[in-house]
C-alpha cells in the first residue's frame, strides 16, 4: 500500500491562485496524455505517487482526456479511490466540459444542460463526490454566457466543485464572465489556457494582463509546447515520444528543421545557465508573479523530478530574455 513521503511538502513551492485563499503548487500535473486506455498501470501511479511524494498537490484532469474520452479520469479515480483516498483533502483536482464528449447536441459546448450531466458523468469516473476546480473547457459562441456561467455559478452552490475556471478564453470574454461571476458571487479564481516560450498567444489577446488586473491565477498549460521545448527531439524522433505517438496534437510534422534550429539554441542557453531545457522553459513561465502554476504533462516519472526544480529560481537576465525572444521571432 503506498504511503506518501513524510518530507512531501519541505521542497515545493506553493503560489496564491489570484487573490484566493488557494494555493497552488509552482509545478501542478497534467493527465492529457499518457494516462488514458492504451497507459500502462504502474507508470500511472509510479508518476501520481511521485508527484506527491514532491509536494505536487494539483491534478488537471477533463472529460475528454483519454483516448478513449474519459479514460483518464477513470483511471485517476482508481487510484484516487483507494491509494491516494486517505490523502484526498491534500489534493486539488479539476476537470473540465467544454470540448465534445458524447454525441447529440448535448454533449459539446457551454448550455447549462452539458455542463451539469458531464460534471456528473465526471465525478462518477472519478469516483469522487466533488472536485475542487470545475472550467468550462473553451469559450462557446452559440450559448449565452450568462447560460453558461450561472450554470458554473450553481454547479459551486451544488457542491460539485468548490472553484470555478476558465480555459482557452480571452481578455474582452473573461472580463465579461469574471463580472458575471462575480454578481453570482461565485469563487472564479483560475484561467487555463497555453502559454510557453514559442505560443505567446495570451500576452497578445489580453488574457494575461486582464487576469493579473482582475486578481485572477493563471495556470499555463502545455509550458514545454508537449515535448518540443525539452532536448526530446533534438536528435531524431524518438520512438517513444508524442510526436512519433498516435496524438492528433503534436505530429512528426511538427518537427521542422526550423524548430530545431530554434530548439537547439535555446538549448544551449539553458546549458550556458547551468539547466535542462524544459526546466528553463518552465522558469520562463513562471519569471513573473502572473502566472502562478506551469501544468506540465510528463511520460516518465525521471521527466517529472526534471520538472519540478522549476519551481525555485526563476530570475531571468535581460540579455537572455533577449536571446529568447530573438530566436522564437517568426
Ligand atoms: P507539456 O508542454 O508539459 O508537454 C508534455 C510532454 O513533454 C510530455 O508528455 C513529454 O513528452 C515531454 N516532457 C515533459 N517533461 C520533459 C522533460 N523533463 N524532458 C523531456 N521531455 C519532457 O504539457 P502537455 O501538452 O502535456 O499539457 C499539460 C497539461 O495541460 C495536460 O495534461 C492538461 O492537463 C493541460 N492541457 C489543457 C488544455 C486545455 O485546453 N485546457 C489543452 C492541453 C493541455 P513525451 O510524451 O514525448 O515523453
Amino acid at each position: 500500500m503506498y504511503q506518501a513521503s513524510e518530507n512531501r511538502y519541505s521542497e515545493m513551492k506553493y503560489s496564491r491562485c489570484g487573490n484566493s485563499g488557494l494555493k497552488l503548487p509552482r509545478v501542478s500535473l497534467g493527465l492529457w496524455h499518457n494516462f488514458g486506455s492504451y497507459a500502462c498501470e504502474a507508470n500511472i501511479k509510479e508518476i501520481l505517487f511521485t508527484a506527491f511524494d514532491n509536494g505536487i498537490t494539483h491534478f488537471d484532469l477533463a472529460n475528454n482526456y483519454g483516448p478513449v474520452p474519459g479514460a483518464a479520469e477513470e483511471n485517476f479515480g482508481k487510484v484516487i479511490s483507494t491509494e491516494l483516498k486517505s490523502y484526498r483533502d491534500e489534493l486539488i483536482i479539476s476537470t473540465k466540459a467544454g470540448y465534445e464528449m458524447y454525441p447529440g447536441p448535448y454533449g459539446d459546448g457551454g448550455s447549462r444542460k452539458y455542463l451539469f450531466a458531464s460534471l456528473d458523468q465526471s465525478l462518477r469516473r472519478l469516483k469522487l463526490d466533488y472536485v475542487d476546480i470545475f472550467y468550462h473547457h473553451r469559450m462557446d459562441k452559440d450559448t449565452p454566457l450568462e447560460e453558461t456561467m450561472l450554470a458554473l455559478s450553481d454547479i459551486v452552490r451544488s457542491g460539485r466543485a468548490l472553484y470555478v475556471g476558465l480555459s482557452n478564453y480571452d481578455g474582452p470574454t473573461l472580463e465579461q464572465a469574471a463580472k458575471l461571476l462575480d454578481e453570482y458571487r461565485v469563487p472564479f479564481i483560475i484561467n487555463q489556457n497555453c502559454y510557453n516560450i514559442f505560443n505567446r498567444t495570451i500576452e497578445k489577446n489580453g488574457l494575461k494582463d486582464t487576469s493579473y488586473r482582475l486578481k485572477k491565477g493563471i495556470i499555463a498549460f502545455s509550458p514545454l509546447a508537449q515535448g518540443l521545448l525539452t532536448d526530446r527531439y533534438i536528435d531524431g524522433i524518438p520512438e517513444d515520444s508524442r510526436a512519433h505517438s498516435r496524438s492528433i496534437f503534436l505530429k512528426e510534422s511538427d518537427i521542422t528543421l526550423e524548430r530545431i534550429a530554434a530548439i537547439k539554441k535555446l538549448n544551449n542557453l539553458a546549458r550556458e545557465r547551468g539547466e535542462t531545457l524544459s526546466e528553463m522553459a518552465l522558469k520562463w513561465v513562471l519569471k513573473d508573479d502572473k502566472v502562478t502554476s506551469v501544468l506540465v504533462g510528463v511520460s516518465k516519472k525521471s521527466q517529472l523530478l526534471n520538472n519540478i526544480k522549476a519551481a525555485s529560481g526563476t530570475l531571468f537576465t535581460l540579455p537572455e530574455l533577449q536571446v529568447i525572444d530573438e530566436v522564437v521571432k517568426p
